[in-house]
């Protein structure tokens, strides 16, 4: 079969949802992935931040296999190993307390969404139940999670959304605390808007919203689906701006291209979520959380910290690139924004496709790379060279 085939019957049968590249992958090894022609693409994608551990992973690919063979699926009516193991690295890494597992990053964030107002309503009664997050924010694509999002190019076509949501302005602590009537019970947001165009806050900006949070009872949840699972050079990001969220979701990266995501709550939101509260048939599947157990365990404290010089060295390599295009290189560790002028996003991106570079979007402006976090210098570097001829032409 031809990438021409494939791409033709694909899209006879599979809907137009999505404004895809034309290009068909067949298979891949490390950061490397390889169309129906043999064409070779190094990574900078990574499936939008999930294969975190890289393409044919050995130990990955083995567990998974094994666990298939084993027991695929039996329902959350019963214990299984994989889960057990999972939640445990999740919990004795961060220091929260109980792991909940789903699917999706916008079903995490609906858990994250339902633990506090449940936890307002058991505490304080009804009429509490406004969740605060930020403009430019993005949590996803159910009707709640895209309510909760505060890109309004997101607030169309669906009505009506859910209710109970507020944006405040990035960075505002003063716009954030007006925000905060009676009415409020959380702020959600992501350490680093991710799809809002790889924008960090502030770690002053967020250790006073948290300081905040505590005097009034107000939950801090964070949306680490793209920022979480070692894509920022720690496991979550949270470590690095000197705070502890009262929970986080997550997904993305955590079986490193399995469907599987989550939330981690602190002790204290342990209980709020009982029997019958909350459920998701897949969630914790056994053969997901074997995969995520192989992430959790690759991810030591010395595979994060070349998370983060390699982070540094492809940011300080597109620098070095003197592109009149680059306005602006940011992110933390392999979350890395390339803020561009005088040439669109979206064209810059399908030509590297095209060059044999994959790579993102982010925001209006931004390209984004999330490479997988094994990629290799070697790869690094053959992806830079292709990224140096579309930012510099003509050098
Ligand atoms: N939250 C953040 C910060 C994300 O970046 C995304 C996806 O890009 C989501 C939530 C939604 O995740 P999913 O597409 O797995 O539902």
């Amino acid at each position: 079969m031809t990438s021409k085939d494939l791409i033709q019957s694909h899209d006879q049968y599979v809907m137009g949802t999505y404004g895809r590249y034309p290009i068909a992958l067949s298979h891949g090894t490390g950061a490397t992935l390889y169309d129906f022609d043999g064409k070779a693409y190094t990574d900078f994608a990574s499936g939008i931040g999930v294969v975190s551990i890289g393409y044919g992973n050995p130990t990955w690919a083995k567990a998974v296999a094994d666990q298939a063979g084993r027991l695929a699926h039996v329902s959350n009516l019963y214990y299984t190993e994989p889960a057990a193991k999972a939640a445990e690295l999740l919990c004795t890494r961060t220091g929260l307390a109980k792991a909940f597992f789903s699917n999706s990053g916008a079903e995490s964030n609906e858990g994250l969404i339902k633990l506090a107002r449940k936890y307002s309503h058991d505490t304080y009664g009804p009429g509490r139940s406004t969740i605060i997050t930020l403009q430019d924010s993005f949590h996803g694509r159910t009707v709640t999670t895209l309510a909760a999002t505060g890109q309004d190019v997101f607030h169309q076509h669906f009505y009506p959304f859910t209710e109970g949501f507020v944006h405040v302005p990035a960075g505002d602590l003063d716009a954030l605390k007006a925000a905060c009537g009676d009415d409020v019970c959380a702020v959600l947001l992501e350490l680093i808007q991710g799809e809002g165009g790889v924008r960090p806050l502030e770690p002053d900006y967020i250790q006073a919203v948290a300081a905040f949070c505590k005097e009034r009872d107000i939950l801090l949840l964070l949306d680490e689906v793209q920022t979480g699972i070692g894509r920022t050079g720690s496991l979550f990001a949270f470590e690095q701006y000197g705070l502890t969220p009262d929970a986080l979701s997550f997904a993305k990266g955590i079986a490193s291209g399995l469907p599987l995501g989550g939330f981690l709550v602190s002790e204290r939101l342990s209980g709020v979520l009982g029997p019958g509260t909350h459920a998701t048939t897949f969630g914790g599947n056994p053969i997901g959380t074997a995969g995520a157990a192989v992430v959790l365990e690759t991810l030591t404290d010395a595979f994060l910290q070349e998370v983060k010089e390699k982070g540094q060295y492809i940011h300080e390599q597109i620098l070095a690139m003197n592109s009149p295009h680059v306005t602006d290189v940011r992110g933390l560790g392999l979350m890395v924004g390339v803020v561009l002028q005088d040439m669109s996003h979206r064209e810059l991106v399908a030509k590297l496709g095209e060059m044999g570079l994959l790579a993102l979007v982010a925001g209006t402006s931004t390209l984004r790379l999330l490479p997988p976090l094994t990629i290799t210098y070697k790869e690094i570097d053959a992806g830079l060279a292709i990224l140096r001829s579309a930012l510099c032409p003509g050098t």
